[in-house]
């Protein structure tokens, strides 16, 4: 595999944690494959919160049966390799570089800099991107790369095609480079990598632990204090995917308010463990 050049080392890096973020939570959420018949698993999620709150304490071997049994579900109708970690670490590298070769070279070595003080620029990429655009900003982008999507069932032509998978991609990618650094780098210094899977050279974003949409409410009913609002946790992409996935605001507000309360729950423990072992080669 041809490798990417060196001024290009760091926007590539950020466009493989976009696609492999998108590419986790595709195949961590077998229902949104359409062909699979209609076995809800938000609804299963839905009813594990209820027994969650209502006991703590056995909720974590109802979450574990559900999802060993969705998973082993998963991998017997799709294509098993990427379950296992290394393998999907190498595709979503081959996929990563293979799109990324094919972007515009300005949107190669782009960084936040050059980006705001470019308004040509941004009204040439105007966010955000639908499928529509994809083949346009990817016009020599490599037949493989939608061969590879739909063998894996990733994509599933021609509803879900390579051009709606990627889009959400792209916009993130561009997002990501036109967005400054928003928290005060202060507390990024004891974060050494992703405070839950420990990930060390993947893009973090910080995470409320206590959302701030219950801020007030989590004052006035007295289940935090004022000062203690702003605890963030430092986190991967996918990681800080997972943790809105698994709770609701309130619920993280009310249960899982520091990072040691959100790893003692099983299913946490179980999802740092996968999506820790996801590495790239070469590190
Ligand atoms: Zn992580
Ligand atoms: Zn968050």
């Amino acid at each position: 595999m041809t490798s990417i050049p060196e001024d290009q080392q760091k926007n590539y890096e950020i466009f493989r944690d976009c696609l492999s973020t998108a590419l986790i939570e595709k195949i961590s959420q077998p229902q949104s494959k359409p062909k699979r018949k209609p076995r809800s698993k938000r609804h299963s999620t839905a009813s594990q919160t209820r027994i969650r709150n209502g006991n703590a304490t056995k909720a974590p071997d109802v979450d574990v049966d559900v999802d060993a049994e969705a998973e082993a579900e998963a991998e017997a109708e799709t294509d098993s390799d990427l379950s296992n970690a290394d393998s999907l670490a190498d595709f979503a590298d081959y996929i990563a570089a293979e799109t990324f070769r094919a972007l515009p070279a300005e949107l190669k070595t782009l960084d936040y800099h050059s980006y705001v003080k470019d308004a040509d620029l941004q009204s040439r990429y105007a966010l955000p991107f639908t499928g529509f655009d994809t083949p346009q900003l990817l016009p020599s982008l490599d037949p493989s790369v939608a061969d590879s999507l739909s063998a894996y069932a990733i994509t599933r032509e021609p509803t879900q095609g390579v051009d709606e998978f990627l889009a959400p991609i792209l916009t993130s990618y561009l997002t990501a480079l036109s967005t400054p650094p928003p928290a005060p780098r202060a507390t990024l210094r004891e974060a050494e990598g992703c405070e839950l899977c420990g990930r060390d050279w993947i893009n973090l974003s910080y995470h409320h632990l206590i959302p701030r949409f219950v801020h007030a409410k989590a004052v006035r009913r007295g289940w935090h204090r004022e000062e203690d609002l702003q605890n963030v946790a430092w986190l991967c992409g996918a990681c800080h995917r997972f943790v809105h996935r698994f709770a609701g605001h309130e619920e993280l507000a009310r249960k899982y308010y520091t990072v040691e309360l959100l790893m003692e729950e099983e299913g946490v423990k179980r999802w740092v463990d996968w999506v820790g072992r996801l590495r790239w080669k070469g590190r």
